[in-house]
């Protein structure tokens, strides 16, 4: 008999790993459980296309009715899994239904941090569909935009919500937006674009309180100064949805904790862990590590794909990170872990019009640790090869063919 896979979670890493699966070979059942109600979406454009309205849902599908059909993936949406009991093989769900398995996927990703401040209503997060269409509405208000936090999805809100004509203020604890991962020096230059576009950023302090309603909001800052407004949006991270698994006997620690093949340390060999939700055994970088990046979670996929149909000849996962950012006239790429780094060397014009530069990041052991592009793509690929095979960082600036200008002072 073919073996069935559960998969839950049925965002993009569920569904790459099912389609990975067929396309792999696997002949048995693939249940593909997702507890929102919506037909299986995309995250990033959630901050940018389908917030600034000009794509609809349609455009941000992940699995056609047809392709569903055709790859013989059976759905359950609507509905969480409950229980993993993993001595039985079968995830229990919400509503009583049963679902052994052979294998069993998490795909269960992360939920947006809940705000700590106690406002009657009109705070929002983003991380779901229907935060995003309670937040397009809400800017559609036009009324004045707080964002709470700085990082990539906090300065990808600013960025839409100024194009939609809000006025808009960010306030960060931090002193340079996505500050942990790109430095204090790109960083900077990320705050500059957003002040240029009109956006008055607060860095360096935090948030005390906000108080009051929709449309009447006072977020109050630990400096003492006082900020009015319409909307305002938390932006502070993401907490791995690792609930339901308590008491699997499965090993927890932010995120489900896997070994280097994305196998979860459990006292089987039949559970799997991908995407936002995974920490594993990364052997290049010597320690467990979790990651909330889409390209991420679609090549774990793979990976965990081709482990539970080759289960004799497992595969390290050893990826080297990427994720992009766009904002105004910024199509921003990042590899590797340029946070890792403490120097750089910034090649290309950040004032052009368009801007276009790369940073490149020297790790402490001399190698090319991460790298920066703004508009800049060729140059981000030929980075992130260099990282995937420790590149030195002279040899990393020569394979640019790139003549390396100091970062100024
Ligand atoms: C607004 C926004 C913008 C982003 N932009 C970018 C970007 O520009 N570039 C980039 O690289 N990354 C971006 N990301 C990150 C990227 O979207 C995530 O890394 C990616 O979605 C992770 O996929 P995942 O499938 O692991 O988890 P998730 O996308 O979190 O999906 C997990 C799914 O599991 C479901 N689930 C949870 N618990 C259960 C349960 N018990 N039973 C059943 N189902 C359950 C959830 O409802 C959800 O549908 C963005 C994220 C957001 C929120």
């Amino acid at each position: 008999v073919e073996p069935t896979v559960a998969v839950v979670g049925a965002s993009v890493g569920g569904v790459r790993t099912a389609q990975a699966l067929r396309a792999g070979g696997h002949r048995g059942r693939i249940v593909l459980i997702g507890a929102e109600a919506e037909h299986p979406y995309d995250k990033p454009p959630l901050s940018k296309q389908f917030l600034a309205g000009t794509w609809g849902v349609e455009r941000i599908e992940l699995l056609s009715p047809a392709d569903r059909g055709a790859l013989g993936i059976e759905l359950r949406l609507g509905v969480a899994a409950a229980d993993l009991d993993v001595a039985h093989r079968r995830v229990v769900l919400a509503d009583g239904e049963v679902v052994p398995y052979d294998v069993v996927v998490i795909a269960t990703g992360a939920s947006a941090r809940r705000p700590p401040w106690q406002a009657d209503a009109g705070v929002h997060v983003l991380r779901t569909l229907s935060d995003a269409s309670r937040l397009r509405d809400a800017l559609a208000g036009g009324g004045a935009v707080v964002m709470v936090g700085g990082g990539f999805i906090g300065c990808e809100v600013a960025a839409t919500a100024r194009a939609a004509g809000c006025r808009v203020t960010v306030v960060d604890p931090l002193a340079a937006p996505a500050g942990r991962l790109l430095g204090p020096q790109v960083g900077g230059l990320l705050a500059d674009v957003h002040r240029r576009h009109g956006v008055d950023a607060r860095l360096g302090v935090g948030v005390a309180d906000i108080r009051g309603r929709p449309g009447d909001l006072v977020v109050e800052l630990s400096d003492g100064s006082v900020l009015e407004a319409a909307t305002v949006v938390v932006g502070i991270g993401a907490t791995p949805n690792v609930d339901w698994l308590e008491g699997s006997g499965l090993l927890l620690g932010d995120g489900v904790v896997c070994d280097r093949f994305s196998r979860a340390l459990s006292r089987t060999d039949d559970v799997y862990a991908v995407g936002d939700v995974a920490r594993w055994w990364h052997e290049r970088h010597g320690e467990t590590v979790r990651v909330e990046h889409w390209t991420n979670a679609t090549e774990q996929a793979v990976n965990v794909a081709r482990n539970i149909v080759n289960p004799d000849e497992p595969e390290a996962y050893v990826p080297t990170e990427y994720v992009w950012s766009d904002q105004y006239d910024w199509k921003l790429q990042v590899a590797g872990r340029p946070g890792t780094c403490s120097e750089l060397e910034l090649i290309g014009d950040p004032d052009g019009d368009p801007p276009r530069f790369a940073a490149l990041y020297r790790d402490a052991s001399g190698v090319l640790g991460g790298a920066a592009t703004v508009n800049w793509p060729k140059a981000l690929l030929t980075a992130r090869r260099c990282i995937a095979q420790d590149f030195s960082f002279n040899d990393a600036v020569a394979q640019l063919g790139l003549t390396g200008r100091p970062a100024g002072s």
